[in-house]
Formats: structure tokens, C-alpha cells, sequence
């Protein structure tokens, strides 16, 4: 089977209200159509239900997608439901083991009489007799296996049942397999093929820059205080703080909100409701905060959560990169913060003590790449996708910590060359810390083992730490001069590239290890996190857009879902710039489909019709052009000039208005709650007296703000242009 481009791309806007694929959304769906397997590796964000979803809509038979965590199945049910402009809802269903009976019924009905396009099943379901003789009565158009890295045990979430999930496939019936996962490491990649038997499938890996998310690792000092001033600085937004133990997930959510900050705990050791309530509290907005464990997020949906904050380094990479994805997936702002102290490490190394050999091995090597990302001072977006086996070609990515206050550089060929002489000049291959210890001079009972501490290059560069040796070996890797063994946990060895250079050392500059002193700490200049990363919402009307999120919130409670699922954050920006009062017009709002626009719509161009005509919005008539905030060229060219201190005089020039057209514009920017400044045009050109007489006009006697009613109350003592300008003075500094 095959699907016309211009069909999927009628789908695609008809049921999810877009207009164009992301990435190689496009290119899957259509090789899962034509019936062949895939594996797609795409980053948290990256839009891979939809690569899933669509086809499911699309093709014959019923979908079943396999994911690990019951929680969110109604959550993804509920969001299909509402795409789809469909009478029933039977068209998704869920099986697990929350359902009563009366629904695992109307599940059967639907699924046998054909309605049902996908169906969500909890892999412990999968294995329930009477569930597998259901799905062999029915027509399955493909097998979805999401957050398929749960069937490695190389980094977290391992779920062994998801290591069934071949064998049971085969015990139904065929149909192609779609595996989907945001864990990019080369051995999760193939432990998921072998263990699924796709290795014939097309892999579609995507890149995994998430270009939105702001990166920073901070110094464990005053953590708690520093988390209260950041959160308090970005009020209402929705954020993610992730502790390693439960004890502190308490003490964490307890701080907060005597600290007045909506926050609730989420960890293992809840009972089940309780964590379920508080998941919901944050899905559904009622708090702002979640404080949790890793437990907490794995495939959530919740696209505006504006920040993820670790209050402890986490074990992994893979660990940190997930959790970090759980950011801005709406491809907004998303600010992750890490909390790095050495002390944790020892900690999380001592922990690791009881377990078996290997596990021990393997978590050592995970926590040693964590370390180096930590104390780097390179390119943080650079370090995590090299990681990822990508390179990030630009010299600074300006949304780090590092590339915003980068660190001097010094030329370390002779540095580089050093250590690439002594991993050559060794018969076996080593970790980087044997290798940086050699370099330094440091002893060990591993250097005495290997009489390493009799090799002629033993402390050739002792004139430097061990840590200062590690951060280059560590820039070997990302410049490709080294090579790492992921298999056998991170050995090291030199490439061709790096043989080359040792033969024609070049200039090469290095920068050192950042210092953390968790107890001495050294205020940086600026550590404020700069505006292009803090960016608010999408740049329209500021007071329609929280009109419209507060009636999304009395819906999403009147409805019991989530507020994202009734409209998303980016659809109700579109709202507040493009002010659509019909259905066709709200169609052109991004994320609103046939569907929403149907099911949802009515309240919200009610209100955008009563607030267009309660402050004579001139709304904006050509709706082809989206996403440009075109409010009013001229009121942005107004607020502009007005900042720039021009005479109101020119301005109107400028623009060909009347004074009386000026004053009536920048009166409808004052109302829609945008403060101007325009004492410098008011001091050139009023009287003091004046001025001071109008304001205490609108002070202290005034019973509205009504422009008219002050024109008859004053108009004899002072002209109509001196009340308009005091006027709006008054409701700038006082009113708004
Ligand atoms: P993942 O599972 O890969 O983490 P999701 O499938 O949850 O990501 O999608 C992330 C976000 O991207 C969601 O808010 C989704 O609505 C949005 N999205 C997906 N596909 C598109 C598209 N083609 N155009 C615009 N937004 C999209
Ligand atoms: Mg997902």
C-alpha cells in the first residue's frame, strides 16, 4: 500500500491541525505504510507518536502500540481523541490493568466491530491469554513499540517484559514493527534490534540537538535557595525538579511550598493514587512545580514544561539527556539546570558498592562520562551529542553555560601529542583516568598491577593534574583523535586521524576544566541566564493570551484533560496574534485541526469576539501569513519610535495619521496593557501645572477611565490633546 504525499498531507492538517511534517516524519510514515519494519531514534520532542499515529489513521486494521507506563495511556488516548474530529471515541483505546470490566468491554466491542484505529496495551497485558485472542480475531495493521530503549539494560528504564514482546508478536500475528526511542548510545541501538529481530529494518535517526534547550551545571552551593530565586523569577511556568532520593523529593516539595511555590513530591514510595494525583495536579496546571525521581516523565506530554532542574547529577548521560528532553518539547524555551558537586559522585559510587561486578562496571563508566560532561568547559550541546555519536560542527552554540562565558584556550599540540604517544606506546587499550594518571605521575595499585609507574612516560607531564590531563584526553575524543570503545566500557584507543596528528602536530586549542569548590564558590560575573534563552511566550497580544489560557484551564477542568490536549501553548499564542472569530479563521492557528476547531473552538472565538469588540481590535485580515506578529505594523512601529524618544509629531508624520489617529492608537496599546513611556514628549511640551492638575483629575476624582467623560469634566480648562497625553501617563504608571 502507498499514500499520496498531498493525502498525507491532508490528514496531517485535517486530524492534527499541522501543516507540515517534522523531520523524517514523512519518510516513515510512508515506509510503514508500504508494510517494511523501522526503527526510529529521534529525540524527546521530536514528534515521534505522530509517526505512528497518522499511519494508524490511515490504514487498514487496528494499530497496537506497546508502552511502558499505564499512567500515561489515558493521556495519550484522551489526546488522540482529541484530534480527531469523530463521533466515537472508540477510535483509541487503551488496555492495561486499570480498566473494569464494563470498558474492557466496550474495548472488544469496538475493536471487533472496526471502529478502533489504535490500541494502547501495557506489555504486561500483551502477555494475558484472553487479550491475545482478541488480537487474533481482529486485523492489526503494524505493531508500534514506544520507548523501545526499555528493552536494553544499558543506562535505565529497563523493563524486562519488554524483552517478550517478539516472541508474543508471533504468537498473534505479523505485521510490521515501528520501534521508537530517544536513546541514541550505539549499544541500546542494538540491543533493541537484535532482541525485537528487525536487523533488516530501516533505521531513521534523527539528530538530537534540541536547538530550544538551554544547558547549565551549577555549583552545589545553597542549592535550595538558588532553585526558590530561579523559580520565583519565572512565575507560572511549568518545571521538573529531579532528586536522586525520595527523602529529599519530600524535603524538596516541602521547601517549596512553604516557600509559597505550588509544589508536589512524586517517587515510587507514594501509593499509587496519590501519585496519580499529583501527576494530574501538574498536567493539569493546578501546580507549577513537580518535584520527583527519575520516575517521574518518561514519555509524559506535557509540551510547555519550561524548565528541568537537577538537584543531583544524575547517574547517566543518557539519564541527563532524557530527562533534560522532558524541556521545552514544544520546541520553546527550556531551561535545564544541574547541580554538580564531587561529593555526590563519591556518594553514587559508594551506593554502587553492594551490586554485581558487572553492573558496577557499567554504572563507573556511566558515571565517569557524567563527570566529564559536568566539569567541562566546552560546548555542553557539543559534549552530549558527541556522546551520542554526532558531531555538533559550530564553535559555540550560544544556549550553554560554557559558550556563554567561554573560557580562554591554550595551544595544546604538545599537550595532545603527549598523550597520544603513550596510549600508542601501550600494548592494551585503557581507561582516561589510568591514561591521565600515568601522564601525571599518580600511583595507584592499578599502575603498580601494570608497573605502569616504570614506563618511561610515568609522569612526562606531571607539571599538570590528573584532571587537567582527563579534560584533554576528553577533547581527544570529541576532536576524533581518540577513540572510545563503548563495548568494552570506554577504552581507549588513538584513530588514524590521531596517529596523523602525532606525525603533523597543528595548533589545537584546548581549554581546561571548569573548577567546582562547592564550598568556596566564586560568584561568576554574570551568571543571569540571558534573554534569548528566557523567552517568554510567542509575542501577541500579552492580556488576550492569558483570557484565553484561563478559560482553557476552566475547560481542561470541566472536561477532566489535560489543558495542552484542548489547545497547545503555541495554538493559543497564534489566537492572540491573528484573533480568529470564525472557525475557518481559527483553522489557521498552528495545532488546530477540523477537529479541535470543532470540538473546542466555540468558547474561544466567543471571546476573542467580545475582546475584539471590547477594544476595537483592528484585526488583522490577511490570514495567509502566520506566526509574524502583525498585530498592527503600526502600533509595533509606534511603541518602537515612542522608545526611541521621537516627537509624537514625527511619528504621526511618519506614518501619515492625524495627532487624534496617533493619540487613539497608542491608547488601544496602553489598554491592551503595554506600558509607554512618554514623559520626555509631555515635559517638552506641557505645562508642569497642567500636567499635575490633569493627573490629580484622574487620581482622586475620576469615576472611570473613560477619555470622554474627562474631556467634559476638564474641556474648558485644558485642551483634548494635554488630557489624552496626562491620561495616558496615569494609566501607564498608576491604572495598568
Ligand atoms: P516524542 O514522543 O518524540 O517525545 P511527541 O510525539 O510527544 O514527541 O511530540 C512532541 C511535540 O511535537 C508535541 O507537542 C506534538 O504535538 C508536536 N508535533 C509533532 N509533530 C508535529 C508536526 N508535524 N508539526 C508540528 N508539531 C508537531
Ligand atoms: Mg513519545
Amino acid at each position: 500500500m502507498s499514500v499520496d504525499s498531498s493525502i498525507l498531507h491532508a490528514r496531517l492538517k485535517e486530524f492534527f491541525g499541522y501543516d507540515s511534517f517534522k523531520g523524517d516524519q514523512e519518510r516513515i510514515i510512508n515506509h510503514l505504510i508500504s508494510g517494511k519494519d523501522a526503527f526510529v531514534l529521534m529525540p524527546t520532542g521530536g514528534g515521534k507518536s505522530l509517526c505512528y499515529q497518522l499511519p494508524a489513521l490511515v490504514m487498514e486494521g487496528t494499530a497496537i502500540v506497546i508502552s511502558p507506563l499505564i499512567a500515561l495511556m489515558k493521556n495519550q488516548v484522551d489526546a488522540i481523541r482529541g484530534f480527531v474530529s469523530h463521533e466515537k471515541d472508540g477510535i483509541a483505546h487503551f488496555l492495561n490493568s486499570s480498566l473494569g470490566r464494563g470498558q474492557i468491554a466496550e474495548v472488544r466491542r469496538d475493536l471487533l466491530s472496526g471502529v478502533t484505529k489504535l490500541l494502547y496495551v501495557a506489555p504486561e497485558s500483551l502477555t494475558k491469554e484472553e487479550n491475545i485472542a482478541l488480537l487474533r480475531e481482529i486485523r492489526i495493521s503494524f505493531y508500534a513499540i514506544d520507548e523501545a530503549h526499555c528493552i536494553s539494560e544499558w543506562g535505565h528504564d529497563f523493563r524486562p517484559e519488554y524483552r517478550k514482546i517478539r516472541s508474543i508478536i508471533e504468537g498473534i500475528q505479523n505485521a510490521p514493527i515501528i520501534a521508537l526511542t530517544a536513546t541514541a548510545t550505539l549499544k541500546v541501538q542494538s540491543d533493541i534490534l537484535k532482541n525485537l529481530r528487525i536487523q533488516d529494518a530501516t533505521v531513521f535517526k534523527s539528530s538530537f540537538n534540541r536547538p530550544n534547550l538551554y544547558y547549565e551545571i551549577r555549583d552545589k552551593v545553597e542549592p535550595e535557595k538558588d532553585i526558590i530565586k530561579f523559580i520565583r523569577q519565572n512565575p507560572g511556568k511549568s518545571g521538573i525538579i529531579y532528586c536522586l532520593s525520595r527523602k529529599k523529593v519530600e524535603e524538596m516539595a516541602q521547601t517549596l511550598s512553604i516557600n509559597g511555590i505550588k509544589a508536589l513530591p512524586y517517587h515510587a514510595g507514594l501509593d499509587a493514587k496519590t501519585r496519580t494525583e499529583n501527576q494530574d495536579k501538574f498536567l493539569m496546571e493546578e501546580i507549577d512545580v513537580i518535584v520527583a525521581t527519575i520516575a517521574f516523565g518518561m514519555g509524559i506530554d506535557k509540551p510547555d514544561v519550561r524548565f528541568v532542574i537537577h538537584y543531583d547529577i544524575p547517574k547517566s548521560l543518557e539519564g541527563y539527556y532524557q530527562e533534560t528532553g522532558r524541556a521545552g518539547r514544544d520546541g520553546r524555551e527550556g531551561i535545564c539546570i544541574t547541580y554538580y558537586s564531587y561529593k555526590d559522585i563519591q556518594k553514587l559510587e559508594k551506593f554502587m558498592q553492594g551490586k554485581p561486578i558487572a553492573e558496577q562496571e557499567i554504572g563507573r563508566q556511566l558515571l565517569a562520562e557524567t563527570v566529564a560532561y559536568a566539569e567541562s568547559s566546552q560546548c555542553r550541546r557539543k559534549l552530549l551529542l558527541n556522546y551520542f555519536s554526532e558531531d555538533y560542527p559550530q564553535e559555540n552554540c550560544g544556549c550553554c553555560d560554557n559558550c556563554l562565558h567561554p573560557k580562554a584556550r591554550f595551544d595544546g599540540r604538545e599537550e595532545m601529542a603527549l598523550a597520544i604517544e603513550l596510549i600508542e606506546s601501550l600494548p592494551e587499550h585503557f581507561k582516561i583516568t589510568h591514561i591521565a594518571n600515568i601522564l601525571a605521575g599518580e600511583t595507584n595499585a592499578l599502575i603498580k598491577s601494570y608497573r605502569h609507574d616504570k614506563l618511561e612516560l610515568f609522569g612526562a607531564g606531571r607539571d599538570h593534574s590528573v584532571k587537567f590531563w582527563s579534560a584533554v584526553l576528553h577533547q581527544g575524543l570529541i576532536l576524533h583523535l581518540l577513540d572510545k570503545e563503548i563495548e568494552t566500557y570506554g577504552l581507549i584507543s588513538v584513530t588514524p586521524e590521531g596517529r596523523n596528528f602525532l606525525e603533523h602536530p597543528t595548533e589545537l586549542m584546548l581549554v581546561e576544566d571548569r573548577a567546582f569548590t562547592s564550598d568556596a564558590y566564586v560568584d561568576e560575573e554574570d551568571d543571569d541566564i540571558p534573554a534569548h534563552v528566557m523567552k517568554g511566550g510567542g509575542g501577541g497580544d500579552p492580556v488576550l493570551l492569558a483570557m484565553l489560557k484561563d478559560l482553557r484551564k476552566d475547560i481542561s477542568r470541566e472536561l477532566k484533560l489535560q489543558p495542552w490536549i484542548i489547545f497547545s501553548d503555541p495554538s493559543l499564542e497564534d489566537m492572540s496574534i491573528l484573533y480568529p472569530v470564525t472557525f475557518e479563521e481559527l483553522k489557521n492557528c498552528q495545532g488546530v485541526g477540523e477537529g479541535k476547531a470543532k470540538k473546542y473552538g466555540k468558547d474561544f472565538i466567543e471571546l476573542i469576539q467580545m475582546y475584539v469588540d471590547e477594544y476595537d481590535i483592528v484585526r488583522p485580515d490577511d490570514f495567509v501569513v502566520k506566526t509574524i506578529a502583525h498585530k498592527s505594523v503600526n502600533k509595533v512601529f509606534i511603541i518602537q519610535s515612542i522608545d526611541r524618544r521621537m516627537d509624537l509629531e514625527d511619528i504621526a508624520a511618519a506614518k501619515g495619521m492625524d495627532m487624534d489617529t496617533l493619540l487613539t492608537e497608542i491608547e488601544a496599546i496602553v489598554s491592551s496593557g503595554t506600558k509607554l513611556n512618554l514623559d520626555y514628549y509631555i515635559r517638552e511640551n506641557l505645562d508642569d501645572d497642567v500636567v499635575d492638575e490633569i493627573y490629580a483629575y484622574f487620581h482622586d476624582e475620576a469615576l472611570s477611565d473613560s477619555v470622554a467623560d474627562a474631556i467634559r469634566d476638564l474641556g474648558s480648562d485644558y485642551d483634548e490633546k494635554e488630557i489624552r497625553l496626562v491620561r495616558i501617563k496615569f494609566l501607564c504608571e498608576v491604572a495598568n
